[in-house]
């Protein structure tokens, strides 16, 4: 196994099947620009190759679909099917949530347990300026069709000062009163937000938010999973949120996580623009392509951070 000096190793793999993405959310991308599907993106079989490497070579257990938008990809039925199949503890999905009536049957009859919707407001307008498109309905529509189905949904929001910081309350209640956790994350210095004015104008921290909930609910800090990145509340005899404070409580610590991009490069931390193409090991013989790997891992594990500096990488490409 590969551990660097903090005793960190990778064990989570985020694998993006597309950069393209039916949304452009303002903090995410620049100016409402849609990203579009990378010319060389590696087919289902090909990142199913690469995943089955990863658990060899890595001691992956846990893989999240997400993207751009992994619902809108071809690639989503199969690799699904397929990677539901390989020697892991857990497979989860991360998805602005616009297709799952689509998807309802493929995601369940996949048998997943577990899926990250995100929704940033409960206002129609708010949301569709926030996202740049997309339809609040269908997105309450397919949360409420993933819990009649029986999968434990979260819900991940990221609090805009001057956007969206007015739904911080009301999705908290929205939550609760369906059993659903949400977490709030803390807005990231990437892509166009790297480190300037529009960064500082919306970053909403931590203390802002549970300064907000404090109004409203009596709430205490508990616990959460070694290398979880959410800092996890229970609102007594109601449920529970958690906060994903990358800039008030880094977690970099005990990060576990690899990404795999839908072009086949691996990216060992979220706050470092170093990758490794993953794509020309899959054709070699397993006894070349394993040790390469292996040397490729330790150096994608020596790009992890000590703390999250911000980044120009655009997290739609990397998997968010
Ligand atoms: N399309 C899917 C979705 O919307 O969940 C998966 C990809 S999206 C990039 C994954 C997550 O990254 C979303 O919850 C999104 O809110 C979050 N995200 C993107 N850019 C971010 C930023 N600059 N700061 C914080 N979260 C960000």
């Amino acid at each position: 196994m590969i551990v660097d000096k903090q005793g960190r190793r990778f064990r989570s793999l985020r694998v993006s099947l597309t950069a393209a993405c039916n949304y452009a959310c303002n903090y995410c991308v620049a100016n409402g620009q849609r990203l579009l599907k990378a010319s060389n993106e590696l087919s289902a079989d090909q990142l199913i190759a690469a995943v089955g490497y990863l658990i060899e070579a890595a001691g992956i257990d846990k893989v999240r679909i997400t993207g751009g938008e992994p619902l809108i990809t071809d690639k989503f039925d199969p690799f699904l099917a397929a990677v539901m199949k390989l020697p892991l503890q857990d497979v989860s999905l991360t998805t602005n949530g616009q297709f799952l009536k689509e998807k309802r049957d493929v995601i369940v009859d996949a048998g997943i347990q577990r899926i990250n919707i995100s929704l940033d407001s409960l206002n129609p307008l708010r949301f569709r300026q926030i996202a740049s498109g997309g339809d609040l309905a269908s997105v309450l529509e397919g949360i409420d069709l993933m819990l009649e189905a029986g999968l434990r949904v979260k819900l991940n929001m990221v609090p805009l000062r001057s956007q969206n910081s007015g739904d911080i309350v009301p999705l908290l209640q929205y939550s609760l009163e369906r059993g659903i956790e949400l977490r709030y994350i803390e807005l990231m210095r990437m892509g166009h937000l790297v480190n300037n004015a529009a960064f500082q104008a919306d970053f909403f921290p931590r203390e802002s938010i549970l300064d907000m909930i404090r109004e409203h609910y009596e709430f205490e800090r508990t616990d959460a999973p070694f290398d979880s990145t959410s800092v996890r509340y229970e609102i007594p005899g109601k449920g529970f949120f958690g906060i994903i404070a990358n800039e008030s409580a880094p977690f970099c610590s005990s990060c576990t996580r690899l990404r795999l991009s839908s072009d086949g490069y691996l990216y060992g931390c979220i706050s470092n623009n170093n990758r490794h193409f993953i794509g020309d090991l899959l054709d070699l013989p397993r006894h070349r392509g394993l040790p390469a790997l292996q040397d490729m891992l330790v150096n994608a594990l020596g790009d992890k951070q000590d703390a999250f500096k911000g980044e120009v990488t655009v997290m739609k490409l990397i998997g968010g």
